[in-house]
């Protein structure tokens, strides 16, 4: 399960994280619902960047990914699941912002889990080709790296961070 899961399963387990519903101008997939992105055509996304309604946004693999600027309950941390160059355009606006790179345990796993979503061939390969210059920017900005080996696992790693980073900016000392 990749990191779309793992997103839900810590706001599902931590009542004050809040997840942004990101746009994107990809197709929607078989395997899903419609409820994991707002599937917006081309026009209609190249417009919200004109009217300046994005925090960040990037174009991976030939479709537009954006976050919609968060409006979210105050006292909430908001929770991002987006790619490196929009990571990167998030901490240079908020230098702040706490960046975990989740990595699947190999590149063998990675391709299954493409090909158990039902990517096509070219996808695939297009998309490990450019995981190692992803991967190298992503350590670059990343302030902890976690193995997405076990989703439990996983999840229960990120949220003891989480509450950690918590502890520190209520008693900084
Ligand atoms: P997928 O097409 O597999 O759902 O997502 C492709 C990549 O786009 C993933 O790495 C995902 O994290 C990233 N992504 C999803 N939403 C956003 C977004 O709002 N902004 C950016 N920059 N990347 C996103």
């Amino acid at each position: 399960m990749g990191k779309g899961t793992l997103a839900l399963r810590l706001v599902a387990s931590d009542d004050r994280l809040w997840l942004s519903r990101s746009w994107t101008t990809r197709p929607r997939r078989a395997n899903e619902d419609g409820s994991e992105y707002n599937f917006v055509e081309r026009a209609a996304f190249e417009k919200a960047i004109d009217d300046d309604q994005f925090l960040e946004w990037a174009e991976f693999h030939g479709n537009l990914y954006g976050t919609p600027t968060p409006k979210a309950p105050d006292g909430s941390d908001v929770l991002l699941e987006i790619e490196v160059q929009g990571a990167e355009q998030v901490v240079n606006a908020n230098p702040d912002a706490v960046v975990f790179l989740v990595l699947p345990p190999s590149m063998g796993h990675l391709e299954e889990r493409l090909r158990g979503r039902g990517d096509s061939d070219d996808h695939v390969a297009l998309r490990l080709s450019s995981t190692p210059h992803e991967l190298a920017k992503g350590r670059e900005l990343a302030s902890y790296v976690v193995v997405n080996d076990d989703i439990d696992r996983a999840t229960g790693e990120i949220l003891s961070i989480l509450e950690e980073l918590r502890q520190l900016r209520r008693d900084p000392s």
